[in-house]
């Protein structure tokens, strides 16, 4: 029989970004504490929790400090030292598990992970030297793209390979640093699309069904819920989403992401064992979010009903907004939160605004996101999408603080 946590039990999280402050506002609003264990000081969970505990990742005493001070520790990036993980365990009972954690920070184990579950993914091969990624090219033909094994997010750690020539694959082996890779066929995709689910202690299993992800530059830009692909399609992702959890005896919110290819096959791209940028519209759109969901799961609760109350749509906010040109940082907007938020809201009473509370705004940072309800999910895609535009407009209520 698992433990049931309840207020105002301490709920710990390693790693302090915006994930982390989503969490925390589910928790503080259900009434628990919250400790948050980074690098950082002031972060934007920090400014939510209790207590901040700022140390690195593989200060042992400090992450044990900070585990005795908790009830139960979950994390919001998956890229935890494996180390930490144990030491963390030893105190208080970590979700979802190491082995969620395992497998994810690795992309070549979550690949061979999925093999071993029969979930389809692209065709691959491990790389570990320029020779294999020579015979590699050969199976797998290009386009390919070559991807670090760890430590890659958000397109980095990539490289895109349309050319076999040997001085050409010589670079790209130069620019991932010769360090272990995958290399993965081009998938000729139409659309990329996303499942957030979530296993309760007892098993249970909920997941707010599909979601479809447009990027731009590799990074998430909106998300539409649900996205529009036929029932069969839907069904084959949930139940790919729940073969992954069970797998994996994930305790938690973990989402898969896919490839969904124009003659209507599911890849698996990656999994996050963690709440995702994609269900953010989960906090206004469905009757429980994704972080009230992963507070309930790792609580040992009940999980909460995923129905969404409307199709929604979701915006990222990145740093470049902050920039009036994106690759001179010279033309930086020196107040971070002085952008037009007037005339986002104006835009239509449906926008939401989220800012994650960073200092400092970077391109490609996730600086916050909008979010807006609407009849149709591409309705509220074309109003966040026109909301966001309006952030650099002139005019009245240019600062918000
Ligand atoms: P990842 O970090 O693996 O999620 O990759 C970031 C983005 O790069 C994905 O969301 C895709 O847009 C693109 N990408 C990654 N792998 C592939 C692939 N095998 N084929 C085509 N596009 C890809």
């Amino acid at each position: 029989m698992k433990k049931t946590f309840l207020p105002p039990a301490t709920i710990g999280i390693l790693g302090s970004g915006q994930l982390g402050r989503m969490l925390a506002m589910a928790a503080r609003q259900m009434g628990y504490r919250v400790h948050v264990f980074s690098p950082d000081r002031h972060s934007p969970t920090g400014q939510i929790a209790d207590q901040e505990f700022t140390a690195a990742y593989d200060d042992l005493d400090a992450m044990r400090q900070f585990a005795q001070s908790v009830d139960v520790v979950t994390y919001e990036f998956e890229n935890v030292p494996a180390e930490t993980a144990v030491t963390c365990a030893q105190f208080a009972p970590l979700h979802p598990g190491p082995q969620a954690l395992h497998i994810a920070q690795n992309r070549l184990r979550e690949k061979e992970f999925m093999v071993r579950h029969g979930l389809p993914v692209a065709p691959f091969v491990a790389v570990g030297s320029l020779a294999s990624l020579t015979v590699g090219l050969e199976e797998i033909g290009v386009p390919a793209i070559l991807k670090t094994a760890t430590s890659g997010y958000d397109g980095k750690g990539q490289e895109k390979i349309v050319n076999r020539q040997s001085s050409i694959v010589n670079r790209h082996w130069d620019a991932i640093g010769h360090q272990p890779a995958i290399l993965e066929a081009f998938v000729d995709f139409e659309r990329e699309v996303s499942v957030v689910a979530a296993r309760g202690a007892d098993g249970s299993f909920a997941h707010f069904g599909v979601i479809a992800n447009d990027h731009a530059n590799h990074i998430l830009d909106v998300s539409t819920a649900p996205a529009d692909v036929p029932p069969k399609v839907a069904q084959d992702a949930v139940e790919m989403a729940r073969v992954v959890l069970e797998a994996l005896d994930v305790v938690g919110v973990l989402c898969v992401e896919f490839f969904l290819t124009g003659d209507g096959r599911l890849l698996i791209n990656e999994i996050a064992p963690r709440p995702h940028n994609s269900g953010h519209l989960t906090i206004e759109a469905c009757a429980t979010s994704q972080f009230e969901q992963q507070l309930r799961a790792i609580c040992g609760l009940p999980l909460g009903d995923t129905r969404y109350l409307s199709p929604a749509a979701m915006a990222n906010l990145l740093g470049d907004l902050w920039f009036l040109h994106k690759d001179n940082p010279q033309s930086a907007i020196r107040n971070p939160q002085s952008l037009n938020w007037t005339a986002v809201l104006a835009h239509h009473p449906a926008v939401k605004l989220h800012l994650y509370g960073k200092q400092t705004a970077r391109p490609g940072r996730k600086m916050g996101h909008i979010t807006a309800q609407a009849a149709t999910g591409e309705e509220a895609a074309t109003i966040v999408r026109e909301a966001r535009a309006r952030a650099r407009a002139r005019g009245r209520g240019r600062t918000i603080r």
